[in-house]
């Protein structure tokens, strides 16, 4: 018998289009490639990683949680995901907490939590509805949410009943029948469509016709929520509270979460049976989350992400004057957009190559999505090579 020669990488499947190169290492804000090549890191593992590389605390939670119990299924109660439940909980708008293991996950949790409230209401009350720009996720029901034409036409049919309304709040109204709508889902900051910060009146417009209609509102924070905007949930901007608010990305320092938050009155309808998940909020990476929920709940860290990005906006509209070369800036705390001449995939490679690790948000938009730790001169660091490449 001959041993297979063959590269590792070529086992790989061919949906990911990935950069030239193979990261072997982290240190604070760096990252590491095999060449022994350093790279800022302003991509943050897109929004996972809140406390960056080789963080201590991180690391002493994560030897701790593997003296511990690894998973026991939901069959058991364990200790750590009732305690981040309740510390989520105390810290939100919300009275109840699910646990699973993605960003889309959650979304598909709160779609059918929607629906079980809704059916509570009227039996004909399912409908979940979107907004222009929206992502939240891949899978068949998120997908249906997600408003990206070239992740959607392969798949047809997608899920029925969840549907794309505009970003305006007549044509929401018009899509929002108090008979069939169970919920509406938007993004407080839009992240795959475009670092695009919903207008604060607008999203109390959305939480009013919501109320009128008696139909759930739903936040995707997964990507702008814990402490990425400067404020713990990204809706404390917008004075408003959601029914539902779901989270993933950078919950539990890299290991794969979610979650969902729900009001009382939510929780009320779900009874045992409904839904459920294997590993959902196992004792490992609950322990994890705990230790990273109260890092990123900490009012100097959120109040540091405050300042810095009001300066990184002051820089990033600097440069757009210095360069020329970006036609637009949008953004609050560590996630900003930035509209590119050309295109964005370019300005990610040139990036790259001068060692700053950035991500597309659509074809023209660069995002910028650093680890919350990022201090003021590393942030300057970053910008200093964005604008050489632009
Ligand atoms: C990343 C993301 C998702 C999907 O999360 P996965 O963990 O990739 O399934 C959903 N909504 C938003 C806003 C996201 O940024």
């Amino acid at each position: 018998m001959t041993l297979s020669t063959t590269p590792a990488a070529d086992a790989l499947l061919g949906n990911y289009k990935r950069a030239p190169i193979t990261l072997v290492d982290g240190d604070g804000v760096y990252l590491i490639d095999a060449d022994g090549k350093r790279y800022l890191d302003f991509v943050s593992g897109i929004a996972v990683n809140a406390l960056g590389y080789g963080d201590d605390g991180l690391r002493a939670a994560l030897h701790d949680a593997a003296d511990g119990l690894i998973h026991v299924s939901n069959l058991y109660a364990t200790a750590a995901g009732e305690q981040l439940a309740a510390t989520l909980a105390g810290a939100s708008f919300a009275s109840k907490v699910f646990f699973c293991n993605s960003g889309a996950e959650a979304n598909e949790a709160a779609f059918k939590f929607a629906r079980r409230w809704g059916r509570t209401r009227a039996d004909t009350k399912h409908e979940i509805i979107a907004l222009r720009g929206s992502f939240h996720g891949r899978l068949f029901g998120t997908l249906a949410a997600t408003d990206r034409p070239s992740y959607r036409m392969p798949f047809r049919p997608l899920a029925p009943g969840i549907s794309i309304a505009e970003r305006d709040i007549e044509d929401l109204a018009a899509a929002l029948s108090p008979e069939t709508a169970a919920a509406v889902i938007l993004e407080p900051v839009q992240g795959e469509g475009g670092v695009r910060v919903l207008d604060a009146g607008f999203v109390r417009e959305v939480r009013a016709l919501t109320k009128e209609r008696d139909v759930a509102l739903i936040f995707d924070e997964i990507q702008c929520g814990l402490g990425r905007t400067g404020t713990l949930f990204a809706y404390e901007h917008f004075d408003v509270e959601p029914d539902m608010l779901t989270l993933a990305k950078p919950i539990a320092g890299g290991l794969p979460m979610g979650a969902v938050l729900v009001t009382d009155e939510v929780a009320s309808t779900i009874k045992p049976g409904d839904h459920g998940t294997t590993f959902g909020g196992g004792p490992f990476v609950a322990s994890i989350a705990n230790y990273v929920v109260g890092r990123l709940s900490d009012p100097v860290l959120l109040r540091t992400i405050t300042q810095n990005g009001e300066w990184l906006g002051k820089q990033l509209n600097d440069i757009a004057h210095r360069t020329g070369r970006i036609r637009a800036v949008r953004g609050l705390g560590y996630i900003w957009g930035i509209d590119v001449m050309g295109t964005a995939a370019h300005v990610v490679a040139e990036a790259l190559s001068a060692g700053l690790l950035t991500c597309s948000a659509g074809d023209y938009t660069v995002r910028l999505l650093p680890p919350l730790v990022t201090t003021r001169e590393e942030l300057a660091a970053g910008l200093q090579i964005l604008e050489e490449v632009l």
